[in-house]
């Protein structure tokens, strides 16, 4: 857990995901019209408008599609972590669905312990969940 860490809001529309993760499941919307997955969550399928889904658990396996390590100004939560990375992962199920997160060395890890160096595009990762406040658990991800 980061202390003073921005965390995010549990809204209606978000509620599922929430709800995935603390249960230790990557969940992604899918239409239940059009069957294509999409994140983030909202109400409404951008390919066929339909307003109906359910929240489908994924492989929690992917791909590294980019990376940062921020630099400062950061915000005071990730002062002292820096240098640290961002990854985007794109998941197995579908491509088009990328998450942003930490690479972690395990499962318990700091965002700030993978040297940066040794990140790569394409690298095979897998979804793992930290608890980051009273109702929040992130995913986050470790190499597979
Ligand atoms: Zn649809």
């Amino acid at each position: 857990m980061i202390s003073g860490a921005p965390l995010p809001a549990i809204r209606e529309d978000t509620a599922g995901f929430w709800e995935g993760t603390a249960a230790g499941e990557l969940r992604i919307q899918r239409c239940s019209n059009c069957r294509r997955l999409r994140f983030p969550p909202r109400p409404m399928c951008p390919y066929c408008n339909s307003l109906d889904h359910t929240w489908d658990a994924m492989s929690g396996n992917g791909r590294v599609w980019s990376y940062v390590v921020p630099h400062p100004p950061l915000l005071p939560a990730f002062m002292e972590l820096a240098p640290y990375n961002v990854v985007v992962v794109e998941l197995d199920e579908d491509p088009l669905i990328r998450l942003v997160g930490n690479l972690l060395e395990s499962a318990e890890g700091a965002i700030n312990e993978v040297d940066p160096a040794t990140i790569r595009i394409g690298q095979p990762v897998r979804v793992v969940f930290q608890p980051a406040g009273e109702d929040v658990v992130l995913p986050r991800w470790v190499r597979s």
